[in-house]
């Protein structure tokens, strides 16, 4: 396993020609949908996914980049999610190590009900992880706390409160699940979008129409089980299925800001358990960068390119600055980026959207199409098994037990060096860096530390098709620096412009 593959999208297509019946077919490569196929592959089910854009393209590249137990959802009482996603946490740091961090977090502490409150829950915190904790949690004097987050506001200080927590590149744990997928001889391919559902004379789901996007061809692919993991776009599936169906989700945005590590040179992490909307903010290091967020905002409709509101933004810099020593301006961000969340519809006579819960829900239609709703990152891997579980139990397929707690993820490696600009493609890094000899000068930004070879490589191993899949998805020029990003564009589209031979 883990041997070097070009990716020949030509040939995915081809494999989609061919292949008579799938057994399974998921609709959606975010995270919910690639655990779901990487479940199904790791049975032994003949296995389809089909991206409509790029994979991660949704909410999957836009989240915080925590592999969490869930501290928000300790304090709802929510003992039981806190539990699967600190398993979950811990398989992923064991199958992903790569990409996966142990981090530390501080929540700083200005007042003594806050220290007994936290200092007490982030120990439940670490009990209730049992042997799956990545390391005990304390409280810290106020001097440890100010040497450990330098940048921290000073005033009124008392302490901290020091825990565990995992930290993650997420669009690049979605392609080596890609990787994974195709190495265990599943399909996955992007810019391919379901337009409809097939059904059979009981009018039961027994496949989808397909289109490709980039050459406008349609396909109609025969498939034993569907699976709708469209995130916030379910309910257009679920329509497909049932025109009459009601909505079941509405939007929710949460935007998060990229800021220099000067205003935060931290390499501990920040935890804001309440801000003035109620929410939990995080100041996060990544990728030498601190990214800050998270707001809450109903919106109208999903869109798969979310805009941040200046409103948003705003409140992001006010809170941060009230924990910051040096205040960052509008002027300072370097990028902003924004991710949906599903939340449940309200009912008739019901005023109140609220917050479907984090433990996700799968949906089986009348027609047997699978729909999988919430969840997070951090329990992908559990979403997966439950749908494929649910599948089996639905259609009378005899049970397989699913390999993937064990299953090392695309890219494994150990010992990272997490300084190293390349670490994130774990065991591809060797290859990538032999590649590179002999074209040591050709960065295309300095700043970011991207090189020619790594935009070749993102076309040739990692599906990517347009400039915006490799400054986003591939790399993460683009979430890590906007202004750069926009100057590297030209050069990086002269390069896949080569390697998919087009004008
Ligand atoms: C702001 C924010 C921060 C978060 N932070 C964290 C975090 O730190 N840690 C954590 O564990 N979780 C976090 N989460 C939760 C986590 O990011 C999501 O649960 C997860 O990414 C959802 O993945 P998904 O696959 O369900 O949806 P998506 O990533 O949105 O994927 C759905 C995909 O379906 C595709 N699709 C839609 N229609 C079609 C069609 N007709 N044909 C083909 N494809 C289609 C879309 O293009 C899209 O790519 C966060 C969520 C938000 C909103």
């Amino acid at each position: 396993m883990n041997q070097l593959f070009p990716i020949n999208r030509n040939r995915l297509l081809q494999q989609i020609e061919n292949q008579l019946v799938w057994d399974v077919l998921v609709i959606g490569g975010g995270a919910t949908g690639l655990g779901v196929a990487l479940d199904a592959v790791a049975r032994g089910y003949r296995t389809l996914l089909v991206e409509q854009s790029d994979f991660a393209k949704g909410t999957s590249s836009r989240s915080t980049k925590l592999v969490h137990g869930g501290v928000r959802y300790l304090a709802q009482g929510d003992f039981r999610l806190v539990r699967e996603a600190s398993i979950e946490r811990g398989l992923l740091c064991r199958n992903a190590p790569h990409l996966v961090k142990n981090q530390t977090f501080i929540i700083p502490i200005y007042s003594y009900l806050d220290m007994l409150k936290y200092t007490l829950g982030m120990k439940i915190y670490d009990w209730i992880s049992g042997k799956f904790t990545l390391g005990d949690s304390l409280f810290i004097s106020r001097q440890k706390t100010m040497q450990s987050m330098p940048g921290i506001k000073a005033g009124g200080l008392l302490g901290g409160v020091l825990y565990h927590d995992g930290q993650f590149d997420d669009s690049r744990l979605a392609i080596n699940l890609v990787q994974s997928i195709l190495e265990n001889d599943g399909c996955a391919i992007n810019y391919i979008k379901v337009t409809g559902l097939l059904k059979d004379e009981n009018q039961k789901i027994n496949g989808a129409i397909i289109k490709d996007v980039e050459s406008g061809e349609i396909y109609n692919i025969n498939a034993k089980a569907v699976v709708n993991a469209t995130g916030v776009f379910v309910d257009a599936i679920l329509q497909m299925d049932n025109p009459s169906g009601k909505k079941t989700i509405c939007v929710s945005q949460g935007v998060h800001l990229v800021l220099d590590k000067k205003f935060f040179p931290s390499d501990n992490a920040l935890m804001i358990p309440e801000t003035s909307d109620g929410r939990v903010l995080f100041a996060v290091p990544w990728h030498n960068k601190v990214v800050v967020g998270t707001t809450d905002t109903l919106i109208n409709e999903a869109s798969l390119e979310p805009q941040a509101l200046e409103k948003e933004i705003s409140f992001i810099l006010k809170t941060a600055s009230g924990y910051f020593t040096k205040k960052p301006q509008r002027i300072d961000v370097l990028s902003v980026f924004a991710g949906l969340r599903p939340l449940a519809a309200p009912k008739e006579g019901q005023q109140k959207t609220k917050e479907i819960s984090r433990s996700h829900k799968i949906i089986v239609s009348a027609s047997k199409l699978f729909t999988i709703l919430g969840g997070k990152w951090t329990t992908y891997r559990k979403m997966g098994e439950d749908v494929v579980d649910r599948i089996e139990k639905e259609l009378n397929w005899k049970h397989k037990k699913t390999p993937t707690a064990d299953m090392h993820i695309y890219g494994y490696a150990e010992a990272v060096n997490w300084n190293d600009p390349l670490y994130f493609y774990g065991s591809d890094t060797s290859k990538i860096r032999e590649r590179m000899n002999g074209t040591a000068n050709q960065w295309i930004s300095n700043d970011l530390k991207i090189h020619k070879m790594q935009v070749e490589w993102a076309v040739q191993y990692e599906l990517a098709r347009t400039v915006e899949d490799v400054l986003s998805r591939r790399t993460r020029a683009l979430l890590l620096d906007a202004r750069e990003s926009i100057r590297i564009a030209p050069q990086v589209a002269q390069i896949i412009v080569k390697e998919l031979n087009k004008n």
